[in-house]
């Protein structure tokens, strides 16, 4: 029987792949995408396969899963640098990090999928993201099968997206992180997050006490993986938050300053377009729990995701003429 990528993904879609492999060791990764690139046969890199929307076809070619595991600590007394293979469970990562008193990761407790993939499209939450805190990555280079050390400044991070995002010509194998070493978590600048703490926004907090209350706020959100809750079969946002000039943002809609222009709230332009929470069709609906995340109810399709996602996709662009992207890796298909 082959594999199907519905058992690799968080949204549970994607037939078939026509060869899968696993990877335990960084060598064995370099290894199996430099003989897959030898022979021309497609790779496709999985993770947690929370970032992930595979067509009902499958992928014909090697599917090679990031099963790296283990992480390095490099100390000093106030600082350390932790350099995780790309394998490590991401909140795992977090988890360990709160428990050894490091200070930098618990804003971004409970994100689904594994460290190799955060430098992708630069994984972040509630105020903070992974750009903030990455010194350095091992990366293999496809085009020339060179694995070589990048400097974060190669890495174009921007908001949810970095020179990793739109090709698959890279691997990410290693990320070393920089994390203090303190109780305490940094400020706390998201408002949601400062209010339920009891803080004012800019005041810190433990991080033992921003991890639970950001656990707590995902799961209220179907943000947190839970298999028995189809809210959380998702890939999470499915939309960019979209990046506008100042001129084209609908009056009432929340923004933030990036750069010269402002980032909307994709969730408030969905709702006022008239897509509410629950909103769908057959298998498919918006999350009853958070209007950016489209879930798949059980027996969906690809096809039924992708068909309800462009009535959304048009519904905001024909009232407030801004075009939503999706933030998932779309294989196979075209929104
Ligand atoms: C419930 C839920 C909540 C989420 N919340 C957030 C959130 O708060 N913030 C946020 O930013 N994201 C969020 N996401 C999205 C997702 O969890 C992140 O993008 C995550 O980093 C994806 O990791 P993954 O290991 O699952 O990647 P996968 O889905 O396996 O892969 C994603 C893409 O990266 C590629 N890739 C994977 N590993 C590597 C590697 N080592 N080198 C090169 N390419 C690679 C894959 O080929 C694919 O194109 C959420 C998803 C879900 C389901």
């Amino acid at each position: 029987m082959p594999t199907l990528l519905a058992d690799l993904t968080t949204l549970r879609l994607g037939g078939p792949a026509a060869r899968v492999e696993s990877a335990t060791t960084t060598e064995q990764l370099v290894d199996l995408v430099r003989a897959a690139d030898a022979t021309g046969e497609p790779v496709l890199l999985v993770g947690g396969g929370s970032n992930l929307v595979v067509a009902d076809a499958g992928w014909d070619g090697v599917v090679i899963l990031v099963r790296t595991a283990t992480f390095d600590v490099l100390g000093s007394r106030d600082s350390l640098i932790v350099d995780a293979e790309a394998g490590v469970v991401w909140d795992d990562l977090v988890a360990h990090s709160v428990r050894a008193g490091w200070s930098g990761l618990a804003a971004m407790s409970g994100i689904p999928g594994l460290t190799g993939a955060t430098p992708i499209q630069n994984v972040g939450a509630y105020g903070s993201e992974v750009a903030d805190l990455i010194v350095g990555l091992h990366v293999l280079d496809r085009s020339t099968g060179e694995v070589e050390k990048w400097p974060p400044e190669r890495c174009g991070f921007g908001f949810r997206t970095s020179a990793f995002k739109h090709t698959d010509r890279y691997v990410v194998l290693r990320v070393a992180f920089e994390l203090t070493t303190s109780p305490v978590a940094p400020p706390v600048r998201y408002l949601e997050l400062a209010r339920r703490l009891g803080i004012e926004p800019g005041d810190t907090a433990p991080s033992a006490q921003v991890r639970e209350v950001v656990l707590e706020l995902r799961g209220s959100k179907g943000m947190l993986l839970d298999p028995s809750d189809h809210d959380t079969w998702s890939v999470g946002s499915f939309f960019v938050n979209p990046v506008v000039p100042r001129e084209l943002v609908p009056d009432g809609c929340p923004n933030w300053v990036v750069d010269d222009q402002l980032k909307l709230s994709a969730a408030w332009l969905i709702e006022q377009a008239g897509f509410h929470k629950g909103y769908g069709r057959g298998n498919v609906t918006l999350s009853t729990k958070h209007t950016l995340a489209l879930t798949n109810r059980g027996g969906a399709t690809t096809e039924e995701l992708l068909a309800v996602a462009r009535v959304i996709r048009d519904g905001v662009e024909a009232r407030f003429g801004i075009r939503l992207r999706p933030e998932a890796h779309l294989v196979g298909v075209e929104l």
